[in-house]
């Protein structure tokens, strides 16, 4: 990683400057709604990592279809441009290209803890010997209550069958090496690894290949939840040969609160059609689309992920996830993430040139081990990080706070500038 050269505020000021000019992606951010600050002025804006802002072009796209239902009603399903009884389908190259997978591997659908427990269904398959699921301690809660509930579902008892994987005390962090570790050891009584691809609290990003290669070598069935990950960092699920993923889009995906969620399912799992074969929920969305209408009482699975579909998909909450996924495509992940580990650097050299008395940075400093978010511990003996979090938000600069210590901010590259970075640092000063 190319550091810039600074040593003072005024000179980082400078470079921002620079940098936002020199931006190839700069453009984009006239194509979101900022939000302002009490005095009127733009927010700089940290959140995405929690809420992903608003794209100009999603509220024209809803109101078509509001417009479509109150003129056509019954006959939207078939009529205009994006017609709602393929809805889904308009959303799988988008969404194959942001996950890196095949189009059919990837459908939108439910939230992301329904699709946990939907993959669970599947591939939490508890026999003989091999019951156990192992996490990371500190996981996400709704991750750990999705998988604790399936233990117990299953029969089994999460005392003994949650393996629960810590990280390191003084780092906070969990290395790629230890869970490899992990499940080479337990690997003989393991049914299901499930691990975050970026961590929510720390945000550091797992070697997901060589983690599931080591799994998938153990015969041991792994999932990954992406809610920190999709949209962030570039993703291969397919070459990569992940079991199942499960994601949300109202992070980094720009796709409104609650949106609907995506899911991955591997293609050697989404040409199993038999359900006594692999088990699964099954609902008339993920019946065969040749023959849904015939509306005959068996069920035929459709090939691929859209198996797993159950209802149809509420199209009010699937238009914003075309409509932000597409503007990914377009924009090319690739050339986000150069963005992004440049504008995540520039803020960190920051921090290490300007802040290091008073502030720590928890996430990993190799950027092929983050996303871009950063996650900050006030070290100050004077101002609690809680205090600091709360002049940030004073001054228009929002990030989020998560206990017991930790302030994350994330600079997300299709609307974040150098100069909101800028905007952080100082403020930081000022407060410390
Ligand atoms: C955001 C997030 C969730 C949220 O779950 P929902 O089902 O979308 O409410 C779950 N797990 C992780 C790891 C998350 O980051």
């Amino acid at each position: 990683m190319n550091t810039p050269e600074f040593t003072n505020l005024e000179q980082a000021a400078v470079l921002a400057r620079e940098l936002d000019q020199a931006d190839p992606l700069g453009g984009w951010r006239e194509r979101f709604h900022i939000p302002r600050d009490d005095r009127g002025g733009e927010q700089a804006y940290f959140c995405g990592n929690s809420l992903g802002l608003q794209p100009k072009a999603t509220r024209a796209a809803l109101e078509a279809d509001l417009n479509m239902w109150a003129e056509q009603a019954v006959e939207g399903h078939f009529a205009g441009p994006h017609p709602w009884m393929p809805a889904h389908e308009f959303l799988r190259e988008p969404l194959a290209r942001l996950v890196g997978a095949k189009p059919h591997e990837v459908v939108a659908m439910n939230s992301l803890t329904v699709n946990l427990h939907l993959m669970m269904v599947s591939f939490y398959r508890p026999e003989g010997v091999r019951r156990k699921i192992l996490i990371e301690a500190g996981a996400f809660p709704s991750d750990r209550h999705a998988t604790w509930s399936q233990v117990i579902f299953h029969g089994g008892d999460p005392e003994h069958d949650l393996i629960e994987l810590a990280p390191d005390p003084d780092s906070g962090l969990l290395d790629d090496r230890r869970v490899i570790e992990a499940i080479e050891a337990h690997a003989g009584e393991l049914a299901l690894v499930l691990l975050p691809g970026v961590q929510y609290r720390t945000g550091q990003l797992f070697d997901i290949a060589g983690i599931t290669a080591t799994a998938r070598r153990h015969g041991v069935p792994i999932g990954w939840d992406l809610a920190h990950a999709a949209g962030n960092v570039p993703l291969r699920l397919h070459e990569w040969d992940c079991d199942f993923a499960a994601w949300c889009h109202y992070k980094y995906c720009n796709s409104g609160p609650g949106a609907v969620a995506g899911c991955f399912v591997h293609e050697r799992h989404g040409r199993v059609t038999d359900l006594r074969k692999l088990p699964r929920f099954a609902g008339w969305w993920g019946h065969d689309a040749g023959s849904r209408f015939r509306m005959g009482p068996e069920f035929h699975a459709t090939p691929g992920a859209d198996a797993w579909q159950l209802s149809n998909p509420p199209i009010l909450a699937l238009t914003p996830v075309r409509v932000a996924t597409e503007m990914f495509a377009e924009a090319g992940m690739d050339a986000l993430r150069e963005k992004s580990e440049k504008m995540t650097g520039f803020l960190e050299a920051m921090v290490r040139r300007l802040l290091a008395e008073h502030v720590q940075i928890i996430t990993p400093a190799d950027p092929a081990r983050r996303g871009c978010q950063l996650s900050l511990r006030i070290t100050h003996p004077e101002h609690s990080g809680r205090e600091v979090f709360e002049y940030l938000t004073g001054q228009g600069i929002v990030g989020d706070w998560r206990e017991p210590d930790v302030i994350r901010v994330a600079p997300v590259p299709m609307y974040s500038r150098y100069d909101d970075c800028l905007r952080l640092v100082r403020a930081l000063m000022d407060s410390l």
